[in-house]
């Protein structure tokens, strides 16, 4: 078992970082809010003073922040200049796969390892240790990452060269998100044509029309399996991380020229409903502005 620090322990790292001390691992715990460190401390985790006291010794350095910016200025301020020789730093967060390349070459020069790992699952996945990671970096930086993240997922996969995690994230999810509006506006019309949303679901999610919007995560309330929709909206995969996420995907589209006008709308269809009552609400919701 390893020393490993984790920075970030948010409604995502909490989980992560108890599952890694759970797998036995002597986890350094830090996050500038006391609440989430005595959190992490109940979770098994020593929590530390500061950013640098949590790495002292880590084999491996866990990140898991809310943006670009709060990583790079992490990686800048603390972890670059203080990380033992040869630790391998792991980026969890979703952020821009520019930032994600930069930082990672950034620690490549100072002898470190580096990988971008974010993931796929929302809050429960993190507590329940079943998050897919999708990681970018060297091989032999995937190699020694890989065993710390196989502890806190399910599935582990090496997407490519470092930024190719951050690129897999955001494609998945622009893929979610232009699929989530696609069935809620569908529902909406069936519903208006005199469709039963039951025997509609019967049918599209055997057929064609079939994703996993629909079948794991339907946004209409009493249909499919139970998601957010069984709760009024409440807990799963918040709209505005949604919007986050398609605005990355936007900002990558543009970076290389690329097409993206399915991507484009679902990124208006969610600023507009974030901007509204979509802000505390599960990304499904959506479909309350379309029915
Ligand atoms: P969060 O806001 O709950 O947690 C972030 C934590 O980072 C907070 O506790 C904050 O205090 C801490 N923090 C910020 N700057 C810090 C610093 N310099 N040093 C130490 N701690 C610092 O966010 P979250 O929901 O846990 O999401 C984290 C990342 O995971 C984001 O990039 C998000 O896009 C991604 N993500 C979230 C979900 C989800 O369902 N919540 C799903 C997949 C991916």
């Amino acid at each position: 078992m390893a020393r490993v620090a984790f920075i970030g322990l948010g409604n995502m790292g909490g989980g992560m970082a108890a599952n890694l001390a759970k797998a036995g691992h002597d986890v350094r715990a830090f996050d500038l809010s006391p609440e989430a460190l005595e959190r992490a401390k109940k979770a098994g985790c020593l929590p530390a003073a500061n950013a640098a006291e949590a790495i002292a010794g880590a084999e491996a350095i866990v990140t898991m922040l809310p943006a670009g910016r709060h990583v790079e200025a992490l990686y800048a301020e603390t972890l670059l200049d203080h990380a033992e020789a040869g630790a391998i730093l792991i980026d969890c967060s979703t952020i821009d796969v520019a930032t994600a390349r930069r930082v990672a070459e950034a620690a490549t020069q100072r002898g470190l390892l580096a990988v971008d790992a974010p993931v796929s699952g929302g809050i429960a996945a993190a507590t329940a240790g079943t998050l897919t990671f999708m990681v970018g970096g060297a091989v032999t930086a995937f190699a020694r990452a890989e065993p710390f993240l196989e502890d806190m997922g399910k599935a582990v996969i090496h997407a490519g060269a470092s930024g190719a995690g951050q690129a897999a994230k955001i494609c998945n999810n622009m893929i979610l998100g232009a699929t989530m509006v696609a069935t809620c506006e569908a529902f909406a019309l069936a519903e208006k044509l005199g469709l039963d949303e039951q025997r509609f679901f019967d049918i599209a999610s055997v057929s064609s029309g079939q994703s996993w919007s629909m079948t794991s995560y339907c946004p209409v309330p009493g249909v499919g399996p139970e998601t957010p929709a069984d709760r009024d909206y409440q807990g799963g995969f918040a709209a505005p991380l949604m919007l986050k996420d398609l605005k990355l995907a936007l900002e990558a589209a543009a970076s290389v020229g690329a097409q993206v006008p399915m991507g484009e709308r679902a990124e208006q269809l969610y600023a507009a409903f974030v901007a509204g009552e979509g802000a505390g609400l599960d990304f499904s919701g959506i479909i309350k502005t379309l029915r």
